[in-house]
């Protein structure tokens, strides 16, 4: 206080002298400890609203966050041509409720905002609920006592390859994923069974104790096993090992293959005769795969599978599951064998796979995949955009390339030729059909593969769960999803 006087009553002309510089000092002192409250407060303030609001928000058994719905609508979600995927609306008694309109076909990536908000609206709960608009306009509207308008998330959504997915999975249950191969946007995500997100209120009980977790989304969350897909890997590991050059091999296929005891059949125990590795691969040949995985280095292997991110965390914004495989220097050769045909106890997500192949793709460069492309008010200024950005190279760019020769010919003469029929574009991939019961029955049909005459632009990936053959089930789904992209 006595200082704060001394300031006050500082005289206008002060005839030099102790006394003088002594105030001088003091308001130094003073001047220099309110700077550094002030920049103290300002350095948490931003730390604050950088860091842990978030996450304090984002939790939405916040009370915060119920605060600022009332204060506040709700941003919009919205696809990459701007179609409304999710807004705010008000009913006619001035409350607000969430409007998803294309229902169901959105469901797992949008998700919903209650009950412990999923997709989209959990991972931009705090952006959907944070207000950059005008500050005039904002100031106004808090004055008149009107709600002002949350942010709008503009996603990498697709709203022709999304509906081409959703309707080409029809009742069926499992995913499909895309992606941009180089620049990381995911461009569909689809998870059957489905669900309508404007239900979620009114039929939480039943949709939270589903059977068939139709909350779940499969494409991200899904945990199976890659079956022949995983051909791409044996295949990688295979060129790894002998410097690129498959030219020396050659393979008798009698159905069956045996070594050591272990004994692999081929898909419905047909024989394929005699065969380059080109073939092996286009055709899907399990006993030439389990010939060619006798001849592997555990080591190595699991090294490749390691760089793949087997076992590991992926670059990813949202939850998934993380591949697995047990293949080790200590594996016996059955799992050996088991492993380099996709079975045994190897398990991957569909998001994963659709990673490997956009990489196959690219190149050898994993782009870190992102659903978010930019964030608007709600005037339609962009507040900020997400960076393309390189996770790193996860396979040889020769070898990337030995790859896409590889899954070119599955489509021209092997198992994919349902994709072969395309106008203006090709596809590429490799089929899949995982057996998963014990008694070897039933399988999950998979395609992976990426589209792009010259440089490949797209990849998708599809599971059927229970679907049977990957060339029959999935291929056609696939080719539906990369149809709705070159021919828009
Ligand atoms: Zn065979």
């Amino acid at each position: 206080m006595k200082i704060l006087q001394k300031i006050i009553s500082k005289p206008q002309k002060v005839k030099p002298g102790r006394r003088h510089v002594d105030s001088n000092r003091e308001i130094g002192v003073i001047t220099y400890l309110f700077l550094f409250l002030f920049l103290a407060m300002l350095v948490y303030l931003g730390y604050f609203t950088r860091v842990k609001a978030p996450d304090v928000i984002n939790s939405t058994y916040n009370k915060r966050q119920s605060l600022l719905e009332s204060r506040l609508i709700r941003g919009d979600i919205l696809s990459r041509e701007g179609n409304v995927l999710a807004t705010t609306l008000s009913d006619n008694d001035g409350g607000y409720y969430r409007s998803y309109p294309y229902r169901n076909t959105f469901a797992h990536i949008v998700g919903y905002s209650t009950h412990g908000v999923l997709g989209l609206e959990s991972m931009e709960n705090y952006t959907l609920l944070t207000c950059d608009g005008n500050i005039a306009d904002r100031i106004s509207n808090d004055l008149a006592g009107r709600k002002n308008h949350g942010d709008n998330v503009v996603s990498t959504l697709d709203t022709a390859m999304q509906e081409a997915a959703y309707d080409a999975m029809d009742e069926k249950k499992g995913a499909v994923v895309a992606m941009n191969v180089r620049t990381g946007e995911i461009l569909c995500v689809v998870s059957k069974p489905d669900f309508d997100p404007n239900e979620v209120i009114g039929r939480w009980d039943v949709l939270s104790e589903s059977e068939d977790s139709v909350l779940l989304n499969r494409a991200f969350l899904g945990s199976y096993p890659p079956g022949s897909t995983f051909k791409i890997v044996t295949a990688l590991e295979y060129l790894k090992e002998h410097g690129g050059n498959i030219s020396d091999y050659g393979f008798e296929c009698k159905g069956s293959f045996e070594y050591k005891g272990s004994i692999i059949n081929c898909y419905n125990e047909q024989s394929h005769g005699w065969m380059n590795f080109d073939d092996s691969f286009a055709n899907s040949c399990n006993s030439s795969f389990a010939n060619i995985s006798s001849q592997l280095d555990k080591k190595r292997f699991a090294d490749t599978l390691d760089e793949l991110l087997f076992g590991r965390d992926l670059p990813l914004p949202f939850k998934y599951s993380k591949a697995y495989s047990d293949l080790g220097v200590d594996s016996s050769t059955d799992e050996l064998l088991q492993t380099g045909i996709g079975q045994g106890k190897t398990l991957i997500s569909p998001i994963h796979m659709l990673m490997i192949t956009s990489a196959i793709a690219n190149d050898g460069i994993l782009m870190k995949p992102y659903v978010v492309s930019e964030i608007q008010n709600t005037d339609g200024g962009v507040i900020r955009k997400t960076r393309i950005r390189e996770y790193g190279r996860i396979i040889d760019e020769t070898y990337a390339a030995g790859l896409r020769k590889m899954m070119r010919e599955v489509v021209v003469n092997g198992t994919g030729r349902r994709a072969f029929d395309t106008q203006g574009y090709d596809i590429s991939g490799k089929t899949g059909s995982a057996e998963y019961s014990s008694n070897k029955s039933l399988s999950h049909a998979w395609f992976t593969g990426f589209a792009g005459t010259d440089e490949p632009e797209i990849a998708v990936t599809v599971i059927v769960e229970g679907g049977g053959s990957g060339g029959a089930v999935a291929v056609p789904i696939a080719k539906r999803v990369f149809d709705a992209y070159y021919n828009k």
